[in-house]
């Protein structure tokens, strides 16, 4: 989607602050010659922006008003390294907030609901935002924080909450305590926003069928405000993301060119009028493609489909992009498979094309053969490759505690 005139104009109005401003991005643009924008040609050439350009400004080097008119900070967790701060002002608070009361009526929440926020509270965006949100919106926010299941459960009852805010794998422990302690008659939820991450349909199905809710994916990021940027519409695919706050744009992430509506990529995410820590064409690394065409609600906000992994874990085999959520989804279908895989790519110079390698573990009591060829045709039915299969025995491959690698590309060796 084309940025338009009105964003065209606000991005040039936050170009111009920032360099007034002398924060690290002033820098950045100043070397670059970026003055200002007047055509979506110009936008273009702004340079893309990410998380580590926070960390190298760490703690407030993005800050781009002066100290007295900051309210608040907020951090994201970083797995590796420094945390990133992210400074906000009180319209920025305030803008928030309303995008998040947006969020709640979109999901067709209102001031009569009672909404159950389980989220973290604290120096990370996910609980205040669900909590600011609320309150602006008019409803009865009740900031319970994460775990101690058995006061959310007495609250939840106490209280009668209509709505549930909780990351998938919360939402489905309650889920499953509630189902355990034959508590469903005595609750009254309706509706269940979740922080937006890869989660299964499966999961999905059990969580809406065991609370009896409707489900909505709330999706965001701290460096972008916080979760409430942008949820999926009742009975329709795809989050609405508030194009009057953001500009949303979607990149291949490998050659970093701009991708037409419809094609999958990483999002890139323009702030236009954000005032403490204004971000211009900052990468998220999440996967996702816009949704083509308009909402059947009517509503004109562009729709983002539901996102599909990391950018950092995608992987490319013969010019087709492929994610590790897709693979798991194939094992997901198969017998007797574990969710334990490991894929080698190499190059076979002789033939000049791509060999993709899957290995998998499996049960004793199936046959290893008839599975790898299962896996092999589902490949190549899904995704459009044929890859070469071996089925080993039950925790053959290595587990680690942390974030395991499972994908190895020799292509480059
Ligand atoms: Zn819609």
């Amino acid at each position: 989607m084309k940025i338009n005139d009105a964003q065209l104009a606000l991005v040039d109005k936050q170009i111009k602050r920032i360099l007034a401003s002398g924060n690290y991005y002033s820098k950045v643009y100043q070397k670059a010659g970026i003055t200002g924008v007047s055509s979506p040609e110009d936008f273009l050439k702004i340079p893309f922006t990410d998380k580590a350009d926070l960390r190298n400004a760490y703690p407030l080097g993005i800050q781009a008003v002066p100290d007295e008119e900051v309210v608040r900070i907020h951090s994201s967790s970083g797995t590796t390294g420094k945390p990133v701060i992210i400074p906000y002002t009180a319209k920025d608070v305030d803008d928030w907030a309303t995008m998040f009361a947006r969020c709640y009526e979109i999901a067709g929440i209102t001031k009569k609901d009672r909404i159950q926020i389980t989220p973290g509270y604290g120096l990370w965006t996910a609980g205040i935002g669900f909590q600011v949100g609320c309150e602006k919106l008019g409803a009865m926010a009740i900031p319970m924080g994460p775990g101690n299941t058995d006061k959310q459960l007495q609250m939840m009852i106490d209280l009668e909450s209509t709505v549930i805010c909780a990351t998938s794998s919360y939402a489905l422990l309650l889920a499953e305590e509630i189902n355990r302690r034959g508590l469903k008659d005595k609750i009254k939820l309706k509706k269940g926003v979740i922080g937006s991450e890869r989660w299964s349909e499966a999961k999905r199905k059990y969580i809406g069928e065991a609370l009896g809710i409707e489900l909505y994916d709330i999706y965001g990021l701290t460096e972008i405000y916080g979760p409430g940027i942008g949820i999926n519409c009742l009975g329709e695919y795809g989050m609405h993301i508030f194009d009057d706050y953001l500009y949303t744009e979607i990149i291949d992430p490998q050659t970093g060119e701009v991708l037409p509506d419809g094609e999958e990529g990483e999002i890139v995410i323009t702030t236009l009028v954000k005032e403490g820590a204004p971000l211009i064409r900052f990468r998220t690394h999440d996967l996702s493609r816009i949704l083509p065409g308009e909402c059947r609600c009517g509503r004109k906000y562009p729709r983002l489909d539901i996102i599909k992994g990391r950018s950092d874990d995608m992987f490319k085999v013969h010019g087709v992009n492929m994610f590790p959520s897709q693979v798991e989804e194939i094992l997901g279908m198969v017998d007797g498979v574990s969710s334990e895989y490991k894929i080698d790519i190499a190059h076979d110079d002789a033939n000049n094309r791509d060999i993709i390698m899957v290995t998998v573990e499996a049960e004793g009591r199936v046959d290893f053969n008839a599975t790898g060829e299962t896996i092999r045709q589902l490949f190549k039915s899904r995704l459009n490759v044929t890859p070469k299969v071996a089925v080993i025995a039950l925790n053959t491959l290595p587990r680690s505690e942390k974030k395991t690698r499972r994908v190895f590309d020799h292509r480059e060796e």
